[in-house]
């Protein structure tokens, strides 16, 4: 699996340590109103790993709901649209939501999902991404907490998938080129 990699380009330790810092902020962020409650909204599947990591560094009352969203990328790497596939599973009205995914691209996933959550009446909708494509990220989906800001590569590991593989990798390494239909 690992000789798929061109290379490896934010380590497990990198990651570790970032992520808690995140959920510093984040947990500051929320406490000023517990009281209403925060749902941790989860796109499935990229974010698994993230979010199991993330929620056991955050010492607040929360519940968690999950959203399964398709980027039509199936065999290729670029992104033809986003579609919610499974619907939300949880009643957000009312209540603070933190959206979770790996990583911002195209902004077309986090644009449907936050439709569908504003729609549902939360009380505030905030977004963390472990990785965002500072390039092509637009300004219409922002993101108050960001992991790493990384250049345009196809990128595999701590959930991110390619073609539902590499999902198990504890580090985030670029695919080899040759391995992969843009
Ligand atoms: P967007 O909708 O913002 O274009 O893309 C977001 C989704 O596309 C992410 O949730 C992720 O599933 C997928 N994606 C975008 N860029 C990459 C990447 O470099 N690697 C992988 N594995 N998935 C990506
Ligand atoms: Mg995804």
């Amino acid at each position: 699996m690992i000789a798929d990699l061109d290379r490896i380009l934010i380590s497990r330790e990198r990651i570790a340590g970032r992520v808690k810092e995140m959920a510093k902020a984040i947990a500051e962020t929320y406490a000023a109103d517990e009281a209403a409650g925060l749902t941790i909204v989860t796109i499935l599947s990229g974010s698994l790993i993230f979010l199991a990591d993330l929620i056991r560094e955050l010492p607040l009352k929360m519940k968690i709901g999950l959203i399964t969203v398709s980027s039509y990328r199936g065999e290729t790497t670029a992104p033809l649209g986003a579609r919610i596939d499974r619907d939300l599973n949880v009643d957000v009205a009312g209540r603070h939501v933190l959206l979770l995914d790996d990583i911002l691209d195209t902004g077309g996933t986090l644009r449907v999902v936050r439709e569908r959550v504003a729609a549902a009446g939360a009380k505030s909708i905030r977004t963390c991404v472990l990785l965002r494509k500072l390039a092509k990220a637009p300004a219409d989906v922002p993101a108050e907490f960001v992991g790493f800001d990384i250049e345009d590569d196809f990128v595999v590991g701590y959930g991110l998938d390619y073609n539902d593989y590499y999902r198990n990798l504890p580090d985030i390494g670029v695919l080899r080129p040759e391995l992969y239909k843009s």
